[in-house]
This record gives C-alpha cells, structure tokens and sequence, in this order.
C-alpha cells in the first residue's frame, strides 16, 4: 500500500459581500486562500468610463462588430477608464 502524505492545505477564507449584476440578489462570496471561492460566479472585471470620456470617445465614431450573432455598434477609441466593476451572478442566473 502507498502512504499518501496527507497536505494539509492551511486554508482561511474571508467574506466578500457582492450583488448579483442580473438580478441584484446579495451574496455571500467566501474567498478562500488557494484562490477559489464559493457563492458565486466571478465573470471579471468591467471597465468604468466617466460620462465625459464616453462622450469624447463618442465623437471619434463607431464602428459595427460581430459579437457571436449580434452586432454591436463599437467605438473606435475606448474612453478612459477611471476603475473597474467586478462582474458577478449568483447560483440562480448563472445557471
Ligand atoms: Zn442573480
């Protein structure tokens, strides 16, 4: 029989508290220390852009882009990015 060498992964979570961004449920994110999480579902981070900056970038024009089967009117210069949203959905609308 072989000995499995048991490792004991020192884990410790935090709390994150998030809203879902499709139904604005609350949730309860527990952050583990091997960098996975529970609770929810963490999709990335979206960028920010101040009014202003989308007006400016508006002004430059857009342009069409295939996005799977829709087509979106994309602007050709992305506005500024003051800070970035983290995306997340609950259990429910994820599934
Ligand atoms: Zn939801």
């Amino acid at each position: 029989m072989k000995d499995k060498k048991l490792v004991k992964k020192k884990i410790s979570s935090s709390n994150l508290a998030r809203r879902c961004a499709v139904c604005g449920k609350k949730m309860h994110i527990i952050l583990y220390d091997d960098r996975t999480y529970r609770g929810g579902h963490f999709f990335g981070k979206i960028p920010l852009h101040r009014k202003k900056e989308i007006q400016k970038a508006m002004q430059s024009g857009t342009r069409r882009v295939k996005f799977g089967k829709l087509v979106m009117n994309v602007l050709k210069v992305d506005p500024k990015v003051y800070a970035y949203a983290e995306y997340w959905e609950c259990e429910k609308c994820y599934s």
